[in-house]
């Protein structure tokens, strides 16, 4: 029955079925393990199959014994065969035991195994990733293992498959040194060797530190060595850039000691625990100290001057409790009692949040306060007269008013002007102009209080701020002594001068409770001094106000005029009245004024005239004039003759001959081309000294002519005395022509004078067809008068006359039913 009963299937321990099987691959295990199990194993296990042959024989030769009737031996026979099963038993029981044993070792060589190759897959990791360059060298020094960072280090990814002795990766100075090291290993003992050159395989070198050490052969195998390099280009580059800013450093140090001693800048330290100070030469030199031994820093606080010093020892408290820099300005007396300016900075030091220094610098700045002081002088004086400047007196009055307004007290304003001091500059020329304005000022300032103010505003203008007067009349009393200290001769350069003046006076608050209107009303006060006959003295009356304030307000509003550009000129055509072509133009100027739009010349002129600007607006009338002409004779517009306005006072300057000679040079205009009208008031204020500029005018070969004729007093004497070309009859007598017989007369006379003297004529205001007919029934030969035209601007007048020329225009133009050309707008007058 036990026969074809197959062994029990062996389980382990726990009971889970065996999914141990030996595999080829496992041989080698299984061979080792062979080694270890007991001999008899084997041999049983082997034995197994032999004997159950053997009991099949047995089992068959007792049966043979049976079939024959050998009872005994068949018995004998199964005996044996008992036998010899229990004996398989107990060796298949082993085999079991023994296969069990053998899974159980199995699977913990397995889990052993594993383990291993974990651990060897984590080191290699680590290894591959180590920031160090590690090479396994062997006996001979060839490189058997390198991780990542070896073979970017040593470029050896670049030739895989080389083998390369690790010699070759160190540079030729140090490679002595390494072998010496690698040979004398000792045991475990690792060697480091520090800053070594290295060497890729491409020829770089780098500096590096060594760490060798052994690592032992396994059972018999030779042992390896590790190699960790630690590539210190970095580091060494750090180090020898700290060490050449610290040579830079010392450098700029040594400089900066240099150019603090040619800037004399001075420097200064303080250590704060300890309170020493150190002090630069510079430093030293400044407070006229020869160098010595560090100041104490009570020393070094005493030069300051006893207010600054509080200041700056406050500041250096700051900087030491709050780390605060200064920067001071301070008074101080040095060791020789100069009594200088110094600037003083300070920079605090901290170390571990604290302030453990004060540096700082010092330098002498003296001059530089001087200059700044000079600067602040000049900048409210005059530089002339060295009395206070508009900017001055307006800062003083308002504090005087400020004062004036809280004590109730009252502020007297003097304005006052020289009287005809534009003649002294006309005929005697700036320079000593210019000195008289000095002495007068100074003469003005010894009268002074010191707690008035007197300040020059401009030209020969001055004004005295007394400050609580007290009572009007002591203003009066005081401009008498001013006019009385005029009253003596000033010497000049070249003789000794007269001059008067006149004063205007305004009462703070009556008059005024703003400084502006104060000063308008002492200057509309002066006005009337000048027209109560001058030398003399006027208190401000509201009822002056009204004509003079529009007229200083003008006349302030001029001064900038020309240049604002609010300048231009207008045109006015001369013609033939025999057949009305164009013989000429007249220029006559106009203020585009800002706030009252174009201004006509009878209300400016006047104003520019006293006040000095005529000059200035003569000449560039003068050259806008000539320049226009030429502009018109380059576009083919030609026209003879150009008429321009000489100013009343204009006659007696000695240079208007050169100025006009100048002007027709630079534009280019021939003088016979251009024609000055002069007026009989102007020749008869000063006839000699005009008919000498008017001699030497036509000498120049310009023309001249009179203007308004018949309105002054010329007497005939004078008439034939002077070089004219031509009278312009004025427009009072062409007005009433046709109307009144007495008008008509005088035109007649006019032109039988002009004739008789050799002398053109040209009438002015025409303006309708039977004055001109009139005129020119009488022979007169030109005309001007809106009824030939406006006054035009440039544009505007070539546009005009360039397309419809003489007696066609006439007939177009003046025929009843013709349409006046469009005019300019006509200035207010
Ligand atoms: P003026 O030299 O006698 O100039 C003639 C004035 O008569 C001009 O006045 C002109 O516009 C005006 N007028 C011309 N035709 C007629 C007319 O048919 N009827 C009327 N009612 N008036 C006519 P405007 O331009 O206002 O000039 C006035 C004065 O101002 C000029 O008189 C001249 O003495 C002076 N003036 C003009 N421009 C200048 C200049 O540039 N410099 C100087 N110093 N004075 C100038
Ligand atoms: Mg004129
Ligand atoms: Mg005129």
């Amino acid at each position: 029955m036990r026969k074809g009963k197959q062994p029990p299937r062996i389980s382990r321990h726990d009971g889970r079925p065996n999914r141990t099987r030996f595999t080829a691959t496992q041989t080698m295990t299984s061979d080792r393990n062979d080694k270890e199990r007991p001999p008899q194993a084997v041999f049983g296990a082997i034995g197994h199959e032999a004997d159950a042959a053997a009991i099949e024989r047995l089992r068959e030769r007792a049966a043979q014994a049976l079939d024959s009737g050998r009872f005994d031996l068949a018995d004998e026979l199964l005996a044996g065969v008992d036998g010899q099963e229990i004996q398989l038993a107990k060796l298949v029981e082993n085999l079991r035991i023994y296969q069990a044993e053998l899974e159980i070792q199995n699977e913990e060589l397995q889990l052993s195994q594993r383990h291993a190759q974990d651990a060897f897959a984590r080191f290699s990791a680590f290894f591959n990733n180590l920031p160090l360059a590690g090479l396994v060298i062997d006996r001979q020094g060839l490189i058997k293992e390198t991780n990542q960072r070896a073979r970017t280090l040593f470029g050896l990814r670049n030739r895989p498959g080389h083998q390369h002795f690790f010699a070759r990766l160190i540079a030729d100075t140090d490679r002595g040194e390494v072998i010496h090291a690698w040979s004398s290993l000792a045991g475990d003992q690792p060697r480091e060797l520090a800053e070594l050159h290295f060497q890729t395989l491409e020829g770089d070198r780098f500096i590096g530190d060594l760490h060798l050490a052994t690592l032992p052969g396994i059972l018999d195998d030779a042992p390896t060595y590790i190699c960790a390099v630690l590539d210190r280009t970095e580091s060494a580059r750090q180090r020898r850039a700290l060490a050449e800013a610290t040579e830079r450093l010392r450098r700029s140090e040594s400089f900066l000691n240099a150019t603090g001693e040619i800037a004399k800048v001075g420097g200064w330290e303080m250590d704060v625990p300890t309170g020493r100070v150190r002090w630069t030469d510079v430093t030293y030199r400044i407070h006229d100290l020869p160098p010595s031994e560090d100041p104490p820093l009570a020393l070094a606080l005493g030069f300051f001057h006893p207010d600054d010093r509080q200041l700056l020892e406050h500041r250096i408290e700051r900087a030491i409790a709050r780390a605060e820099a200064y920067d001071l300005q301070l008074r101080m007396t040095t060791a020789a009692g100069r009594e200088i300016w110094v600037q003083t900075t300070c920079q605090p030091i901290c170390e571990d949040d604290r302030v453990t220094k004060l540096q700082g610098t010092i330098q002498d700045i003296s001059h530089l306060k001087r200059s700044e002081e000079q600067l602040e002088f000049l900048a409210h004086h005059d530089p002339l007269t060295g009395l206070a400047n508009r900017s001055l007196f307006r800062a003083r009055l308002e504090l005087c008013l400020q004062r004036a307004a809280r004590n109730g007290t009252q502020v007297a304003l003097l304005f006052l002007d020289l009287d005809r001091f534009k003649y002294v500059n006309d005929s005697l020329g700036h320079s000593v102009g210019d000195q008289l304005l000095e002495r007068v000022a100074a003469a003005l300032a010894a009268q002074v209080r010191s707690s008035d103010t007197i300040a020059r505003l401009g030209g020969d203008e001055f004004v005295v701020i007394m400050d609580d007067v007290g009572k009007p009349r002591f203003a009066a009393r005081f401009a008498r002594r001013l006019l009385g200290v005029l009253d003596q001769p000033f010497a000049t350069e070249t003789r000794e001068l007269y001059i008067t003046a006149s004063i205007g006076i305004s009462i703070y608050p009556e008059d005024g409770a703003d400084m502006d209107t104060l000063l308008r009303h002492a200057d509309i006060a002066m006005y009337r001094a000048k027209e109560n006959g001058r030398n003399g003295f006027n208190f401000y009356e509201p009822a002056m106000s009204a004509g003079a304030a529009e007229r200083l307000r003008m006349e302030h509003e001029l001064r900038g005029a020309l240049a604002r550009s609010e300048m231009m000129l207008h045109y006015q055509p001369q013609v033939a009245l025999s057949d009305c072509s164009l013989r000429g133009v007249e220029a006559l100027c106009r203020w585009q004024h800002p706030r009252l739009g174009l201004v006509a010349p009878d209300q400016f002129i006047p104003v520019a005239e006293d006040s000095g600007l005529i000059g200035e607006l003569t000449a560039w009338v003068l050259e806008q004039a000539c320049r226009q002409l030429i502009l018109w004779d380059q576009v083919g517009f030609r026209i003879p003759r150009l008429a321009v306005n000489l100013p009343m006072r204009e006659i007696e300057r000695t240079d208007l001959v050169n100025r006009v000679r100048r002007t027709l040079e630079r534009t280019g205009l021939a003088p016979d081309r251009l024609e000055l009208e002069v007026t009989e008031s102007m020749i008869m204020r000063r006839p000699d000294v005009a008919i000498t500029t008017l001699d030497a005018l036509r000498a120049l070969g310009v023309i001249l002519a009179l203007d308004d004729f018949g309105t002054g007093h010329s007497s005939l004497t004078y008439l034939k005395r002077l070089p004219l070309n031509r009278l312009k009859m004025d427009k009072s007598f062409v007005e009433r022509l046709g109307e009144d017989r007495d008008d008509e007369a005088i035109a007649r006379a006019v032109i039988a004078l002009g004739r008789s003297v050799g002398l053109g004529v040209i009438a002015e205001g025409i303006e309708t067809r039977t004055q001109h007919d009139f005129l020119r029934r009488e022979l007169c030969e030109e005309g001007q008068g809106y009824l030939y035209g406006r006054p035009l601007a440039a544009g505007a007048f070539m546009e005009s006359w360039s397309m419809i020329e003489g007696s066609a225009r006439l007939s177009a133009a003046r025929s009843a039913s013709a349409p006046e050309p469009e005019p300019e707008p006509e200035p207010k007058s």
